[in-house]
């Protein structure tokens, strides 16, 4: 068959299809058709691979299991954050996903705002049971008003508190456990919680013997051997020490730290473990948004967020009214007594 273009008609034409067609049909046409044509084979070629993708892409997703972890530290009885914090955490458990929630210390106690601290630390405990903490970390500042408000606060708390590195002598008894396990997105979630060596209050503590946090780690690892898929360690400690321990521990999956009041927009990645850190005051709710295989505990995808609260001025003046109170009680008894 000749066309009416010749040569370049043979180039364009496919030698056994549609002869005659063809002829008749403009070369634009015939174009079209060709480039449509190995259009509709590269699909055709593609859909096995493609659908090999979504297989594969759909089993992933059907074998992950969903879990946040919202995380706070170095709340430091900042009352005006906690009714933000509150409604952040709200929102998130709404949303249906299995959430566990920690604070990684300094949390009840502050020096540079002793209203609050005098005034609060009772109240943020309250706070924290009624938001359902999973767990904390006692941080240096939680020492700081002794033996006895501790296991007081320890006590009032609904949910363990926790801290591995520092051993109570024989005879004494810690308000505080080493680790937890908790059962959460079908595995077993191991906690442990270890402290920073820096501003410890020593002399009210003499019965607790201070161990290495990486080595207190590890024992606590040994210990539960077979009992926990996936490791969180809640760490009183910057986010470079904590980088230093999972270089020594690698099993730990996820390190929230706490005391430097460092801010990590992204987790800091030091092998498998991510580490993160929620600033400080109550500013920030810690959200870490993790896509898990439930059967090997590995990490399939991780998001993390800053959640920013919103302030509320008027919890932070009951501080303050409470003190006048108090002040003007003791001046009124005062005056009656030297009347
Ligand atoms: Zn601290």
């Amino acid at each position: 068959m000749i066309g009416r273009n010749g040569m370049r008609d043979s180039i364009l034409r496919p030698s056994t299809q549609l002869p005659n067609v063809e002829d008749r049909l403009p070369r634009y046409v015939c174009v079209l058709a060709r480039v449509a044509s190995e259009l509709v084979s590269d699909v055709v070629r593609f859909v096995p691979i493609v659908v090999f993708l979504m297989i594969l892409l759909g089993g992933v997703a059907a074998f992950a299991s969903p879990l946040t972890i919202l995380y706070t530290n170095d709340i430091h009885d900042r009352l005006g954050s906690l009714a933000g914090l509150g409604e952040l955490i709200e929102q998130e458990r709404s949303t249906g996903n299995p959430v566990l929630l920690f604070d990684s210390g300094d949390t009840w106690q502050d020096f540079r705002a002793p209203l609050c601290a005098v005034w609060g630390s009772d109240q943020t405990v309250a706070w924290m049971n009624d938001v359902k903490y999973d767990a904390m970390e006692i941080g240096n500042h939680d020492l700081y008003y002794g033996a006895d408000k501790l296991a007081e606060l320890s006590s009032k708390s609904d949910f363990p508190v926790l801290c591995a590195n520092m051993v109570p002598l024989a005879g004494h008894k810690a308000p505080f456990a080493p680790y937890t396990i908790i059962s959460a997105a079908g595995m077993r979630v191991l906690v442990i919680g270890v402290i920073t060596a820096e501003y410890l209050s020593y002399p009210d503590y003499p019965w607790l013997k201070y161990v290495d946090p990486a080595q207190a780690i590890k024992r606590v690892l040994k210990e539960t051997q077979g009992k926990h898929d996936f490791v969180i360690v809640l760490g009183h400690l910057p986010v470079a020490q904590a980088a230093q321990i999972a270089r020594v521990v690698p099993d730990i999956d996820v390190f929230l730290t706490g005391h430097s009041h460092e801010i990590t927009p992204q987790p800091v990645k030091q092998g498998k473990t991510l580490i993160v850190q929620a600033g400080a005051f109550g500013h920030y709710l810690g959200r870490l948004k993790l896509q898990i295989d439930p059967q090997s505990g590995k990490v399939i995808s991780a998001q993390n967020t800053l959640l920013e609260t919103k302030k509320n001025p008027v919890d932070l003046d009951r501080g303050y009214l409470k003190l006048f109170t108090v002040a003007a009680a003791i001046a009124t008894s005062l005056l009656l007594l030297f009347h």
